[in-house]
């Protein structure tokens, strides 16, 4: 019994995210915060960020306060070509007016080229300076589809990420 009441006390909460994009010529391509050297974009109404939504999404699904398009609708014209960056910083602010702290993210992208191995140190620093953690609490991984689907197509990407909140 003493041990169910510690853990009901715990305050830790789980948050999962999933976020997809087109990818489309002409459109500057960003990821985890950085701009990526390649011949395509991510298409939508933000920068399109997808990592950056997938972990918005995460961090917003821990603490139950719905998803991001929930608070940064498409259709607002204010948010159009919005860098994802202040949409990650916004959706922190959410979660520390409710209390919580982030433990650590871990995330992975699918996409089928560019390699990204290079790019992942620099997004693991923008990351972590928003949400004020250590680099090594923000983890990126990446994976192809082995050339199947629409990924494999390279029409879009896909980035999944889950997040660890701790209520303070
Ligand atoms: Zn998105």
């Amino acid at each position: 019994m003493a041990t169910f009441a510690k853990r009901k006390h715990m305050n830790i909460r789980i948050g999962f995210g999933v976020d997809y994009h087109q990818l489309v010529t002409g459109r500057d391509f960003w990821l985890g915060g950085v701009k990526i050297e390649h011949d395509k974009g991510a298409l939508g109404h933000s920068d399109a960020d997808v990592l950056l939504h997938a972990i918005c999404d995460a961090m917003l699904g821990a603490a139950c306060l719905g998803d991001i398009g929930v608070h940064f609708p498409d259709t607002d014209a204010s948010l159009k070509d919005i860098d994802s960056k202040l949409l990650l910083q916004k959706s922190f602010e959410l979660v520390k007016q409710e209390g919580y702290v982030i433990i650590n993210i871990d995330s992975t992208l699918c996409l089928q080229s560019p390699k990204i191995k290079n790019y992942v140190p620099q997004m693991q620093a923008v990351i972590a300076a928003i949400l004020l953690l250590p680099e090594n609490a923000v983890s990126i991984k990446a994976t192809t589809t082995e050339k199947m689907g629409f990924v494999g197509r390279e029409e879009g990407l896909v980035a999944y990420a889950s997040i660890l909140l701790q209520k303070k």
